[in-house]
């Protein structure tokens, strides 16, 4: 069968790993972009530029957004959405707030089109291949309808009906990555302030973060969502007394050396929140008693 046509808007790495993947795939893709020289690849594999934001939007059922942000879509397609965006379904897999992704959902439905939202879980050369993964959400008919095209960017996971899901799955892992990004170059310079090279730590350091879902794995990752979940955070191991006063050691060290003090000053605040809530002999979990609620 004739695979359907699909307008990719926005060429900057991701955009135009997408659509050359589509492109590869047989689908016949229409692309715009801003500065459209970044189309010129695209075209000579067999894509199609379109002259006009309008014009991308008529030629597909289905258009796929790979901008800076939110904001971008609404330039890109605002002035035209009067026009052409009744009957599509925009798929958009830019970055930005939950927030600000659901008032997107809601005035692309006002246009009557339907919205998928999705965050692109891997960097632009892995997509289409196997590693490549995409958190999506929005209505799940929309979403079964066009996963077959979607698949071929990237596995996709489907969250659910509320379009801030994807986003919000985003930024939880980018959560996790820009922090543990942060802390590792913050330990290095730690150690090299007593003149000892990076190199003699970066390997041991990532052979420790890549040992800690066995630590938190002594029980599991389900065991600890449990705690989480229930509230509740046995365990005489790993007290917020015990790693606190670790906590401590590393803000004073950090002190000692001259490096910044920021992010182990916020990782102790954690501790001592938590303790002072009583919560000083339960096991480290507790810590998510004074995380999740903002005081
Ligand atoms: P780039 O910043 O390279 O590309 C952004 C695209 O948005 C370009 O096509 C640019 O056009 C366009 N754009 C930005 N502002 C406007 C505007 N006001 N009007 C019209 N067009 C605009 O980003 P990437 O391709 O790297 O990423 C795209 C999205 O994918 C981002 O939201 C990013 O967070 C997300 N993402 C990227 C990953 C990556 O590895 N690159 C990984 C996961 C997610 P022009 O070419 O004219 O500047």
């Amino acid at each position: 069968a004739d695979l359907s046509p699909v307008t990719v808007i926005g060429l900057g790495p991701m955009g135009r790993a997408m659509a050359a993947t589509l492109t590869r795939a047989g689908h016949p893709v229409t692309v715009w972009n801003r500065t459209p020289s970044r189309a010129e690849d695209l075209v000579a594999a067999g894509a199609t530029l379109a002259p006009t934001p309008l014009a991308a939007v008529a030629a597909s059922e289905v258009i796929i957004l790979s901008l800076t942000d939110y904001q971008a879509m609404y330039d890109v397609l605002a002035p035209t959405a009067r026009d052409v965006l009744a009957g599509k379904v925009v798929v958009n897999l830019s970055s930005d707030t939950p927030e600000v992704t659901r008032t997107a959902s809601a005035w692309a439905a006002e246009h009557g089109a339907g919205f998928l939202t999705g965050g692109v879980m891997v960097p632009a050369p892995v997509v289409g291949t196997p590693d490549a993964y995409v958190f999506y959400s929005g209505p799940e008919e929309v979403f079964d309808a066009y996963e077959p095209m979607l698949r071929l960017i990237g596995e996709p996971n489907y969250l659910g009906a509320d379009p801030g899901l994807a986003q919000l799955f985003y930024q939880a892992h980018l959560d996790v990555f820009l922090t543990t990004l942060s802390s590792l170059l913050h330990a290095t310079a730690l150690v090299t302030s007593a003149g000892v090279p990076a190199s003699t730590f970066l390997p041991g350091a990532l052979t420790f973060l890549t040992g800690i879902p066995a630590l938190i794995g002594e029980r599991g990752a389900e065991q600890t969502a449990r705690q989480l979940e229930a509230g509740e955070h046995p365990g005489d191991l790993s007290t917020t007394l015990m790693m606190g006063a670790t906590a401590d050691h590393i803000l004073r060290a950090s002190e000692q050396a001259g490096i910044d003090v920021e992010l182990p000053r916020a990782v102790k605040s954690h501790y001592d929140r938590a303790i002072a809530a009583g919560h000083g002999t339960s096991d480290w979990t507790a810590l998510y008693e004074v995380i999740k609620a903002r005081d």
